[in-house]
């Protein structure tokens, strides 16, 4: 049986959204919407879900959504030449490229040609560079989703030992750089890492960023630490396809303090993330004063 708290990712990002609605209604009534652009290139049916999803919830807040579908064969001239006009369009206060790109064009290259003050997720490397200098930067999505769960249910993170598992640059870093601007004593393990349980062991903050379907164990939790699965993965077990994060829920749910659920955890919390990104970017545009507990 599950002794842990469940932090209900799910009720929480609603909580979100609801807050950043009520701030774009008062935004409206100053005469200014804030406005999403998300640009599509390809097919991908998973990104093509991403991207009606983030489009729908937009929309439902209050906000512009401004939906860029281009085809895969689009030349980064092209796509490039869209970014500029996006970034010198006033009515567009967040850009996102959706990734992954077609293999012909240069990620970096096309992340770093948004405007840092319109880059909602976080990925231009000045927002990195801000992030990692602890000046006033747009934070990726998802960490930041993490780190609004820990804050709500922890309180202070102060002083608390964290294991961040994964070192991408869209979640383990970032993540590891937010625990540490809040006083965290941060680990970053990966691929690498020599006896990870132990590792995991000394943590009273978990955060799996792994990709490996419950790779984390319940012996590898500390009794009554928080454990945040950022993972996940679709896995088949008894003939059906079945979504699993990174950590083993059932065994670590015994023996944690609390434990996000997957799904229904981390996963509501990216979209509200980015529609809080949003709201952000669009408050700074304006010399507004940024909404209160929606940025890190
Ligand atoms: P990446 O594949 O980019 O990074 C995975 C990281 O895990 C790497 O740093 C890798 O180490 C590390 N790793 C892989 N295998 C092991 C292992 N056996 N032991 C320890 N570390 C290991 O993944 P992402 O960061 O993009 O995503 C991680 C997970 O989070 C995925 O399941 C993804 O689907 C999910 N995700 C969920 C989101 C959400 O909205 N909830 C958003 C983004 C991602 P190394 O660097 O050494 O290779």
């Amino acid at each position: 049986m599950s002794t842990a708290t469940i932090i209900d990712g799910k009720a929480f990002a609603a909580k979100v959204r609801e807050q950043v609605a009520a701030h774009v209604a008062k935004l409206k009534e100053q005469g200014i919407t804030p406005g999403l652009a998300v640009v599509l290139v390809g097919e991908d049916p998973a990104s093509k879900v991403y991207v009606r999803n983030k489009g729908e919830q937009t929309k439902a807040s209050g906000m512009a959504s401004f939906e860029h579908k281009l085809p895969a064969e689009t030349s980064e001239e092209d796509l490039l030449a869209l970014i500029a006009k996006l970034n010198s369009d006033p009515s567009v206060h967040g850009i996102l490229v959706q990734l992954p790109l077609p293999k012909h064009l240069n990620s970096d290259l096309v992340i770093n040609s948004i405007d840092p003050a319109k880059d909602v997720d976080g990925f231009h490397i000045s927002n990195v560079g801000l992030l990692g200098t602890g000046q006033k930067a747009m934070v990726p999505c998802t960490p930041l989703g993490c780190l609004m769960l820990l804050r709500d249910h922890l309180g202070s993170l102060s002083g608390l030992n964290a294991v961040v598992v994964g070192r991408s640059n869209i979640v383990g870093k970032p993540m590891a750089q937010l625990l540490l601007a809040d006083s965290c004593t941060v680990t970053i393990a990966h691929s690498r890492t020599k006896d990870l349980p132990e590792v995991c062991r000394r943590a009273d903050i978990v955060v799996a960023a792994v990709g490996r379907p419950e790779m984390v164990e319940g012996d590898w939790i500390k009794p009554g630490a928080t454990v945040i699965d950022v993972g996940i993965n679709r896995i088949e077990r008894d003939g059906k396809t079945k979504l699993v994060g990174d950590v083993h829920f059932e065994s670590a749910s015994k023996v944690a303090g609390a434990i996000t659920p997957v799904p229904g955890g981390v996963g509501p919390m990216t979209i509200a993330c980015l529609l809080a990104n949003t709201l952000t970017a669009c408050c700074r545009a304006n010399g507004l004063a940024e909404p209160e507990g929606l940025t890190a």
